[in-house]
């Protein structure tokens, strides 16, 4: 038997009380370690972390915290081999792809320390000017927010063990509000092992970061109307966990990231053989390959003028074909597996839903796996489709509305800068759409069309060839979060993130008490 990993809740580690459900090598097929939450008294582990997390959080100030945070990012760097151990077991991730997961995790606590230093000394956050509510001026009100009275619940997906966690709790903790994590049960490892170091280091106070293995069962009837909850994961399980009781009788409020059919567009003036036509193919290439497709920000469709179809379907269909697959302890691999054998069968289903659809440009399914054996290991190659007439990209449904959580992309050609933008809202609301140009007024009258169906647009023209951030990557200054189909949440964006953390509450009274908040 492998070892039985701990949850830690109401300040202490505690056993599962059943078998566990095993976590493996999605490479070597090995079990590795197994989770369970069996028996947990979940009503007792929130009442700690909301009373002794929250109160003495909130007993510190938002630069306090903001310390709390430092010493947070400094724990996970003197264990970071670990991680990229961790990682490389139980996810299958190349080096480059954990750096994206460990080292984002790092980044994005770091940048919430320093976003802290510009933060009140006090214990809430203003909100606009007091108004007089009386012509004599004797009576006003003042807006402030102030952190919710609860614990927040993350549920998250198994694709980000570790950024997954940090992009949440950082904006949590910064506010003073206590974390619960259960992390996706594929590769809760990561996310384990992290909140094990945290703990161990003594660095946040008892009941301010509590993790709970396993099963999601119970969770959910844990929550007090003061709590929030932040889901990332399938849509399925947004829509059950939004008519959840908590959340339909109680306002517990909910942040969900769900699924996403991200675009590019490559606009009409980056004809083949500009630099903006090969900013383009990189990165559908990158996008396709990194974290083997498992992102949630993932470029899905790709739209470029129907003139230039066969030349980026030849250049990106090039780049992945050097695309070298299989165990990332190999230096040469590129691209390591999905994490499970079910995430395997999904992403065979949906290649197969998509052949129905739409014509293969690049075929991935037979590539060689570089030390793995293709009956045991994850790994599947990249593939591109194609609909080859801007009239099929009309005609079709399946490609605006399945997502391949994989290394999986869709060419798309269009006829008009408008239709390609008509068509890209047929995802139904996306976390992130890039743009490829080099023609500023048309690059940012085509961000604006888009804006309305995004978290984020992200422009690539030559100007910022080297120094953009990537289509796929959530940096912790901007949002992630998406309308429509990709949940209506919001995370991130610097101290945006701080709003889901706190209430607004207007205070009337009269001046002298206003100024003495
Ligand atoms: P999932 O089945 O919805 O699982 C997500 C999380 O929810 C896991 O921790 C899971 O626990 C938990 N869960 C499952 N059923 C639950 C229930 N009834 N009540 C409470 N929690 C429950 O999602 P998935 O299929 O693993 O993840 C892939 C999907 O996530 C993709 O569709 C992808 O688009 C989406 N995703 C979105 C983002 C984003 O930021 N928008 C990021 C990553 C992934 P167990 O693991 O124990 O089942």
């Amino acid at each position: 038997m492998t070892e039985l990993l701990s949850n830690y809740l109401g300040g202490r580690w505690q056993a599962g009380s059943g078998v566990g459900t095993a976590l493996f090598d999605p490479v070597l097929g090995n079990e590795l370690v197994r989770v369970d939450a069996t028996g947990l008294d979940l009503a007792a582990g929130f009442a700690f972390a909301r009373e002794q997390g929250g109160a003495a959080l909130r007993a510190l100030n938002y630069r306090q915290r903001g310390e709390l945070l430092v010493a947070v990012a400094k724990v996970l760097q003197a264990n970071r081999d670990a991680y990229y151990d961790i990682s490389t077991a139980n996810s299958g991730t190349v080096k480059a792809d954990t750096g994206i997961d460990v080292d984002g995790a790092i980044y994005t606590l770091s940048t919430y320390a320093k976003l802290a230093a510009g933060l009140p000394e006090g214990h809430f956050l203003p909100d606009g000017e007091a108004q007089s509510l009386a012509k004599d001026g004797s009576f006003a009100t003042r807006h402030i927010r102030v952190p919710v009275d609860g614990l927040a619940l993350f549920i998250n997906a198994f694709n980000f063990p570790s950024w997954g966690l940090w992009e949440k709790a950082a904006p949590a903790l910064l506010s003073g509000v206590p974390v619960v994590v259960k992390p996706a049960t594929a590769t809760a490892w990561l996310t384990q092992r992290m909140v094990k170091d945290v703990v161990d280091a003594g660095v946040l106070p008892a009941g301010a970061l509590s993790i709970v293995c396993g099963s999601s069962a119970g969770l959910m009837d844990a929550l007090a109307p003061q709590d929030v909850l932040s889901f990332t994961g399938s849509a399925d399980t947004a829509a059950l966990l939004r008519s959840h009781p908590a959340v339909a009788q109680y306002s517990v409020r909910v942040n969900i990231e769900a699924d996403s059919i991200n675009s590019a567009v490559l606009l009409p003036d980056a004809a083949p053989g500009t630099p903006a036509f090969d900013l383009f193919v990189k990165e559908l290439a990158r996008e396709m390959t990194q974290k083997a497709g498992q992102k949630c920000t993932a470029i899905r469709r790709a739209f470029v003028p129907a003139a230039s179809f066969d030349a980026v379907a030849q250049a990106v269909g090039a780049r992945l074909a050097k695309t070298v697959v299989g165990n990332p302890r190999n230096e040469s691999v590129r691209m390591g597996s999905l994490v499970s054998r079910a995430q395997l069968g999904s992403i065979r289903e949906g290649i197969a839903t998509l052949r129905g659809a739409a014509q293969v440009l690049h075929d991935g399914s037979s590539a060689a796996l570089v030390d793995a054996d293709p009956a045991v290991a994850c790994c599947v190659g990249p593939t591109l489709f194609g609909l080859a007439t801007p009239d099929a990209v009309l005609a079709n449904a399946v490609v605006h509305e399945v997502e391949v959580f994989g290394p999986v992309a869709t060419l798309l050609p269009y006829a008009n800068v408008a239709q390609a933008v008509a068509q890209v809202a047929r995802g139904q609301g996306s976390l992130v759409a890039s743009l490829y140009g080099d023609d500023a007024p048309l690059l940012a009258h085509t961000a604006l069309q888009l804006a309305p169906l995004h978290g984020r647009v992200h422009v690539v023209s030559p100007a910022c060839a080297t120094t953009h951030t990537g289509h796929g990557n959530a940096m912790p200054q901007s949002m992630h979060g998406g309308p429509g189909r990709a949940g209506g949440g919001a995370e991130l964006g610097g101290l945006r993130a701080l709003d889901f953390y706190h209430r607004r509450v207007a205070i009337q009274g009269a001046p002298e008490v206003l100024g003495a908040l």
